[in-house]
């Protein structure tokens, strides 16, 4: 093994993050450009960016890179990630998103996607990793230099996609009142554009562009969703959609004002699509609902580490037609092999329509139960804190494919250090809501306790 093949990661679980001219510098972005024009090579690449201020900054640095390696840039301007991951799937082309998905508005990052629409693969991610450590760029001559131009088919291409695979003359006859918030990110105009296609009546909220997310924060939790909440307690809507900054994920709000979990979503569909012999594939952190729905639909259900990208390939690895995690994003493989905010909104519609009933009425049917999620700064090394979780209280059975998954008479905690932030996650999971917050809440007790202890010389 030469030198050259360690090196520190650049990509993280969901590509490149940081601040413009902070941590992301625009030298860098370009140098980067360049590695993926080298990998890519004399090719057309697809290229969209969600609406945040530095996109545009960050855009041209990468760009100007990768026609300097001699690609050629499909701008598709503001798109969400999947309708990217669209594009690059039916045309069979590389693509680069600019995003920084859910994160705060100061944060940017470059994420890069194979020719199938799926996330690129980590060990390609090291080749364009090795060519930045080794600068070893192919700078092409002038006339070989790549040219950039766009193509306004993508909507239409995305939107289409999305509509063959559900029910249009049913939704369409049931003539859904929809109230969607796009946050003011990239599925601005998308998912309201399905919505009318499909025949709801739309009103929108935050649904135009705003680099500085200035209506609301962009993770779509219940806490940064109160104006959609209050509106849908008006009792005028049949279901309420909100999104995250790049829209591959979609959360949910019934006719009542309820939120729903991200975790009872993706049961509700997970249980309408399986068939016996049908494979599932979800992260350790999904709750048991996921495995009685499977085990009574004759489903085999895969658990794998926590990450949008690691679900995806497993279900491509086993022919799973359906996937994904608990925050909102699920992954439908008959459409493409990534999570995707639009596609989920239009099946939940689609199963509004077919089954004649309300939201409310299709979650209530589910196995109960409950997921709380918490998150303490990370202090101390994650293998330093193992020890002092592991000889804490009783438990039935350890899981440790993702840090600690503590299994209870009556629940399960499973807590990990996040892969992008200095942070520890920690998951509580019980049948009911309190006890599920009480199983997070003693178990951050634990793991802020251990982070006091002073270390022993
Ligand atoms: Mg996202």
């Amino acid at each position: 093994m030469t030198d050259n093949s360690k090196h520190e990661p650049i990509f993280g679980t969901n590509g490149i993050r940081g601040i413009p001219n902070k941590d992301l510098s625009v030298e860098f972005a370009q140098e980067i450009g360049k590695a993926i024009g080298t990998f890519y090579g004399k090719v057309q690449v697809a290229m969209g960016r969600d609406t945040r201020d530095t996109g545009n900054m960050i855009f041209n640095a990468v760009t100007s890179g990768m026609m300097s390696a001699g690609s050629s840039v499909i701008d598709l301007g503001i798109l969400p990630t999947p309708a990217v991951q669209y594009y690059c799937k039916t045309k069979g082309i590389f693509g680069v998103v600019i995003t920084a998905s859910h994160n705060p508005p100061q944060f940017n990052g470059i994420k890069c996607i194979a020719n199938d629409g799926t996330e690129l693969r980590r060990e390609d991610e090291e080749k364009i990793e090795r060519i930045y450590y080794q600068k070893s760029y192919n700078t092409v001559s002038w006339e070989e230099s790549g040219s950039i131009k766009s193509d306004p088919t993508s909507l239409d291409l995305y939107l289409d996609g999305i509509m063959s695979h559900v029910d249009v003359k049913k939704v369409r006859d049931s003539q859904f009142r929809v109230l969607v918030d796009s946050g003011n990110g990239a599925s601005y105009f998308t998912t309201p554009s399905l919505l009318r296609r499909l025949g709801c009546k739309v009103v929108s909220l935050n649904t135009y562009p705003d680099g500085k997310f200035t209506s609301r924060t962009s993770e779509p939790k219940p806490e940064n969703l109160k104006d959609l909440i209050t509106l849908m307690k008006s009792g005028t809507f049949n279901l309420g959609i909100a999104h995250d900054g790049d829209a591959d994920r979609a959360v949910f709000i019934d006719e009542n004002g309820n939120f729903i979990d991200g975790d009872k979503t993706l049961t509700l569909v997970v249980k309408s699509v399986i068939k016996p012999g049908s494979r599932v594939v979800t992260p350790i952190s999904s709750s048991d609902a996921i495995d009685e729905v499977c085990s009574s639909g004759k489903a085999e259900l895969i658990r794998t580490r926590v990450g949008a990208p690691i679900v995806s390939r497993a279900m491509i690895d086993n022919n799973a037609m359906i996937g994904g995690e608990e925050n909102g994003g699920i992954i439908f493989g008959e459409h493409q092999y990534c999570r995707d905010g639009a596609m989920t909104a239009a099946l939940i519609l689609d199963l509004m329509a077919t089954n004649g009933k309300k939201i409310s009425e299709l979650i209530s049917g589910l196995p109960q139960y409950h997921i709380h999620k918490l998150s303490v700064e990370r202090k101390k090394d994650w293998r330093i804190l193992e020890p002092g979780i592991l000889s804490y209280g009783e438990t039935s059975k350890i899981e440790k494919t993702d840090g600690l998954k503590i299994y209870l008479k009556d629940g399960w905690v499973l807590m990990r250090a996040s892969g992008t932030e200095p942070i520890i996650r920690i998951y509580g999971q019980a049948r009911d809501e309190k006890r599920a917050k009480e199983l997070a809440q003693e178990y951050e007790a634990l793991i802020l306790g251990l982070q006091e202890v002073p270390k022993a010389e």
